[in-house]
C-alpha cells in the first residue's frame, strides 16, 4: 500500500483546522439527504459546520467532509471516495440488523466456535423454514414441564417499533406470514418498579479492517409503561419496551413508582440504580461489552474493505433477573429523533461524540492493503507503546485493560450526570432482583436522596459497598476542548476514548495483533474467553484496591 506522507494525508483536516468560520476561510462541510436525522444536522451546524449545497457545489468533487444518511451507500460511493471524506455506513453491515439474519449469523458462530460464548441470543426459529423444528421444541417442553407453559414471542423479521409482534404460550395462537422469527420469550426480565425495561446501547465501529469497536457509555433505557404481567400476554404496554409504542399508551404521562414519568432513563441513571442496590453493575457492563464484540465479529469477515466509513449501531439488550444480558436485536441507523428531555441529552451528545471519534480516528485508507497497518506490524506498534508512546498518554494500566477495570458507566463526579442520578453508596441489603416497589424506590423516582437505599439484589454474591471511581483511561487530546473534526490524527492505534465512547476492541495486545493482517477470530474468541474467566477474580482485586 502506498503510504502518503503524513502532511499530505492530513491536508484536508489541516485546512479545516486552519479555517474557522469568520476567518474568511471555509469550515468543514457535511452532506445530507432526506433521511438524515435532524439532530445530526443541528449539532453540526451549531458547531460551525456548513451544509453541502448541491446547488452551488459539485457533488462529484466530494467537496465535503462527512456524508451522513439513514440508508446504506451504494458500493460505487465507497469506491469513488477520496481519502478525506467520511461516510456514516460501512458496506454490507445491514445484515446484522435483520432479525432472521442475526439469528443465522449467531447460530453459525455457535456451531464453529462453541455454544457457550454465544448463549446471549434467546433460542430462535426462523419461520416458515424452521416451523417443524419449532413444533418439536414446543412439544418437548410441553412433555417436560406439563401444563406449566413456556412463553414465546413471534416477530416479523423486517419490521421495527414493536409492529406485528405476538407473545404466546399456546401454539394454536401462533400466526405468521412471510418471514418471522419465533423466539423464546424472556419471562424473567429485570424489573424496575415492576416495569420491564431494555437497554439501547450505542456502538460505533470505526473500522472493520482492522476491527475497531467503541461502546457509548451513555445510552438509553426504555421502559414498558404498564406493570409486567405474564397472565396477560396481549398487553403490549406491559411486554414491549418500544418507546414509539409506549408513548401512545394511557400510562405514558402518569407518574409511575420508581421510573417516574415517561418511559426513558439514561443508562447512567439505570446503572446508578443498580449499583445503589448492591447489584454488580460492572459485571453486567462487562458482559454487555462481550456481547457487542461477539456480535460484531459475526459480520466482520464479510464486510468488504472500504475507506473512511464508520457505523453507529443500536444494540437492544434485555437483562434478566440473573443479570444476564440478552441480545434482542441490532439496529441499523438507530432512531435519533428527540421526543423527550432524555433523548435530547443523550442523542445530541452522542452525535457530538461520534463526530469527535471519527475525526480522531482520522482518515484511513482501508481500500488498499486491507488489514495492514501502514506503519508496520502490530508488534512494532506495541513496542512503541511500551517505549512510552501511548503509555505516556494513557495512564496505567494500558488502555486495553478497560474491560477488566473500566467501562464504568457511572462515576461519582461525572459532569453530565442527570440531576437525581445518585452515586452508589453503602448498601448491604439483599432481596430478589425482581423489582420491589417500596418507599425508597419512590424516593429514587422523585429524585431526592433516599434516607435508606432501595432494596434490590440479584442471585449473585452480595458485594461490598461500591466506591465509585473514574475510568483509568484518562482523557487526552480529545478532551482538551471541543474539537469536532479539527484534531486529526493519522496514527493507527485506536484511541481509547472520545467523549463518552470507550474503545472495547481491540482490548489487549493479542486482540490487536489478531485483528491486523486478517481477522483471527479463533484467537480473539480465546482472548474473550480468558477475559470472561478472569472477571470474578479481577473484580475482587479491584474491589480490594478501591478499599
Ligand atoms: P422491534 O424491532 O419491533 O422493536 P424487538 O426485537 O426489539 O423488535 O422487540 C420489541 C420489544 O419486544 C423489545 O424491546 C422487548 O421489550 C420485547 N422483546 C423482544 N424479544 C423479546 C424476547 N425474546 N423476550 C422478551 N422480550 C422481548
Amino acid at each position: 500500500m502506498a503510504v502518503l506522507p503524513a502532511e499530505e494525508k492530513r491536508k484536508p483536516y489541516l485546512m479545516v483546522e486552519e479555517e474557522h468560520p469568520g476567518d474568511g476561510v471555509e469550515p468543514p462541510v457535511f452532506r445530507v439527504d432526506e433521511t438524515t436525522p435532524e439532530v445530526v444536522q443541528s449539532v453540526l451546524l451549531e458547531h460551525g459546520w456548513n451544509e453541502f449545497d448541491k446547488g452551488t457545489r459539485d457533488a462529484e468533487d466530494e467537496d465535503w467532509n462527512l456524508y451522513w444518511r439513514a440508508s446504506p451507500f451504494p458500493m460505487v460511493e465507497h469506491a469513488n471516495l477520496k481519502p478525506w471524506p467520511q461516510l456514516n455506513h460501512h458496506p454490507r453491515t445491514a445484515k446484522l440488523t435483520r432479525k432472521d439474519d442475526l439469528a443465522k449469523l449467531l447460530k453459525y458462530m455457535k456451531g464453529v466456535y462453541g455454544a457457550s460464548l454465544y448463549e446471549f441470543i434467546p433460542l430462535t426459529f426462523i419461520m416458515p423454514n424452521d416451523y417443524h423444528k419449532f413444533v418439536a421444541e414446543y412439544s418437548k417442553e410441553r412433555q417436560m414441564f406439563g401444563t406449566k407453559p413456556g412463553y414465546w414471542i413471534c416477530k416479523p423479521a423486517e419490521l421495527s417499533c414493536g409492529r406485528g409482534i405476538l407473545i404466546f404460550n399456546d401454539i394454536k395462537d401462533l400466526v405468521f406470514h412471510d418471514t418471522y422469527v419465533v423466539q423464546k420469550y424472556i419471562c424473567n426480565p429485570l424489573l424496575v418498579g415492576k416495569y420491564k425495561c431494555n437497554l439501547r446501547i450505542y456502538v460505533c465501529v470505526t473500522g472493520f479492517k482492522p476491527l475497531t469497536i467503541y461502546i457509548y457509555q451513555k445510552g438509553l433505557v426504555r421502559f414498558a409503561t404498564e406493570k409486567f404481567d405474564l397472565s396477560n400476554l396481549q398487553n403490549n404496554y406491559a411486554h414491549l419496551t418500544n418507546s414509539s409504542l409506549n408513548k401512545l399508551g394511557a400510562s405514558y404521562k402518569k407518574f409511575e413508582d420508581v421510573i417516574g414519568r415517561g418511559c426513558k432513563w439514561t443508562l447512567s441513571r439505570f446503572f446508578s440504580y443498580l449499583c445503589s442496590s448492591d447489584v454488580d453493575d460492572l459485571l453486567l457492563w462487562q458482559k454487555i461489552n462481550c456481547v457487542v464484540i461477539l456480535t460484531v465479529l459475526t459480520i466482520a469477515p464479510s464486510v468488504p474493505c472500504a475507506a473512511n466509513c464508520f457505523e453507529l449501531f443500536g444494540f437492544d439488550v434485555l437483562t434478566d433477573d440473573n443479570l444476564k444480558p440478552w441480545l434482542l436485536e441490532v439496529n441499523f441507523s438507530p432512531d435519533l429523533s428527540l421526543h423527550c428531555s432524555t433523548d435530547v441529552s443523550v442523542k445530541r451528545k452522542l452525535i457530538h461524540d461520534v463526530i469527535e471519534l471519527v475525526h480522531l480516528t482520522g482518515p484511513r485508507n482501508q481500500g488498499k492493503g486491507c488489514g495492514r497497518a501502514p506503519q508496520g506490524d502490530a508488534s512494532i506498534s506495541f513496542a512503541n507503546i511500551d517505549r512510552g508512546g501511548l503509555s505516556n498518554v494513557y495512564s496505567s494500566p494500558p488502555y486495553w485493560s478497560f474491560l477488566q477495570v473500566t467501562g464504568r458507566v457511572f462515576t461519582k463526579d461525572e459532569p453530565t450526570m442527570e440531576k437525581g442520578e445518585r452515586t452508589c453508596s453503602k448498601n448491604t441489603q439483599t432481596s430478589p432482583l425482581r423489582e420491589q416497589t417500596n418507599k425508597q424506590d419512590v424516593l429514587l423516582a422523585t429524585r431526592e436522596p433516599p434516607k435508606t437505599e432501595p432494596k434490590l439484589t440479584s442471585k449473585h454474591t452480595p458485594r461490598k459497598p461500591f466506591v465509585p471511581y473514574r475510568p483509568r483511561i484518562q482523557a487526552h487530546g480529545c478532551k482538551t476542548g471541543f474539537s469536532l473534526g479539527l484534531q486529526p490524527d493519522s496514527s493507527q492505534e485506536p484511541k481509547p476514548q472520545a467523549g463518552n465512547f470507550l474503545l472495547i476492541f481491540p482490548f489487549n495486545e493479542a486482540t490487536f495483533g489478531a485483528s491486523r493482517n486478517g481477522l483471527n477470530i479463533k484467537r480473539i474468541i480465546r482472548e474473550l474467553q480468558k477475559l470472561m474467566n478472569k472477571q470474578p477474580s479481577q473484580m475482587a482485586k479491584n474491589e480490594t484496591k478501591r478499599r
